[in-house]
């Protein structure tokens, strides 16, 4: 099975017999609430889809991720779209209820309809007509579905967990958050840590007897903010970012001075920086300050709606794939080959790529339509023309980059 012009008409006519299916798809994943942790009911219709569609295995792993496979040949590649989404909070303000779906003027709009529920929709249908299309004999990928669950916590845990723990090594990963149709090909990375000073507490009539622990805090604040603007530009991530995101202290009493002082600090990571420097630097500033302050990567605790608990450090590392790289190129060939412009970018938030690419460095890009800035807005919204051409690109990508490659 090779890419010619009878493959590609063949692709094309069944993707326009498949259009309604394609809408009524995307409908109803947004319509199944699917809140991280809470993703039960939506990886059970998902598995079910993949049945129905003739995938050659179905199932949700021990984490409770769908997983669909198609083809059985030597090219691996996991196609990863996570299927939780961010909560819906009181403040929103959404035009159509965020659950409903709603199909007007040719776009969809609802939680979830870019971040990132319509690569699943397509996913799902390329997945359809390359199973309907395929031989056996002379099909040279495996194609693995993967629906991963609870990224928006953990971002990059749900694709480490199918790779490690579940043991599926692909060559390549292809992910489905919003890239308003281009091709994606890294992102910066991110930390958190806690920097704790300490001090002696002393009752508030007597306060030259404390160490308040507050003020030893302050010098490394202002240290930080400073830090902020000086941190370098590297392209094509640009500038990492050092944020104070929360305070606290504690004593005796409020009228005492108070011997615990802790910053949580939020930390883009731009190419270069990592778990290590990153701390190398607020310790220089400890330095500077004279200040015996302690710094520790806090670690999460997350529980999957399968029961299967895990742990994780908070440190996401960074990733960025060379424009050079044969599958970022294939990427570029197989938009091209649509019709769309073939330009590369990267993601401003964190995906699941860290794990695939920052951690195990297995080459990895992303493309889907819809634009990162309306993610985790009540504006989430796609147009369904551009997810028909998506899922187009989903199905003749492969065929692409088994051309690069050969
Ligand atoms: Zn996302």
């Amino acid at each position: 099975m090779k890419l010619n012009k009878d493959l590609i008409q063949n692709i094309e006519k069944k993707l326009d017999e498949s259009q309604e299916e394609l809408n009524q798809l995307i409908q109803k994943l947004i319509q199944i609430r699917s809140y991280s942790g809470e993703e039960k009911d939506i990886v059970e219709f998902i598995v079910k889809t993949m049945q129905d569609y003739g995938f050659e295995e179905a199932y949700s792993d021990k984490l409770g991720n769908a997983i669909g496979r198609i083809g059985n040949g030597p090219l691996k590649i996991i196609y990863d779209a996570h299927i939780d989404t961010v909560r819906v909070t009181e403040s929103e303000k959404w035009e159509f209820p965020p659950f409903e779906g709603k199909i007007a003027g040719g776009k969809i709009y609802g939680r979830g309809a870019v971040d990132e529920k319509p690569a699943m929709a397509g996913y799902l249908i390329a997945g359809k007509i390359l199973q309907s299309l395929k031989n056996d004999d002379d099909f040279p990928f495996t194609i693995y579905v993967v629906g991963s669950v609870q990224e928006e916590d953990f971002d990059g845990y749900p694709l480490h967990h199918v790779i490690v723990n579940e043991k599926i090594q692909p060559d390549a990963v292809l992910l489905g958050e919003p890239t308003d149709m281009k091709v994606y090909r890294g992102q910066r990375g991110r930390m958190e840590m806690k920097i704790t000073t300490s001090g002696i507490s002393a009752h508030g009539a007597h306060n030259e007897k404390g160490v308040n622990a507050i003020y030893k805090m302050n010098p490394i604040i202002d240290k930080i903010e400073e830090m902020n603007k000086n941190l370098p530009v590297v392209e094509p991530l640009g500038k990492g970012s050092i944020t104070v995101s929360n305070i606290t202290s504690k004593g005796p009493s409020m009228c005492s001075v108070p011997d615990f002082c802790q910053v949580h600090i939020d930390r883009r990571l731009t190419l270069g920086e990592t778990q290590q420097s990153a701390i190398k630097e607020l310790k220089t500033i400890f330095l500077q300050s004279y200040s015996d302050a302690e710094i520790e990567v806090p670690k999460y605790k997350g529980e999957s709606w399968k029961g299967t608990k895990f742990e994780v450090d908070a440190y996401f590392p960074t990733w960025v794939m060379d424009e050079k790289d044969t599958l970022v190129q294939s990427g570029l060939d197989t938009l091209a080959s649509i019709g769309l412009q073939s330009e590369s970018g990267v993601w401003s938030f964190s995906t699941n790529g860290i794990a695939s690419a920052g951690q195990l460095g297995i080459p990895t890009i992303g493309f889907a339509p819809g634009k990162e800035e309306l993610a985790h807005s009540s504006k989430e919204e796609i147009d369904l023309k551009e997810l028909k051409t998506a899922t187009q690109f989903y199905a003749l990508f492969p065929f692409h980059l088994i051309e690069k490659i050969n």
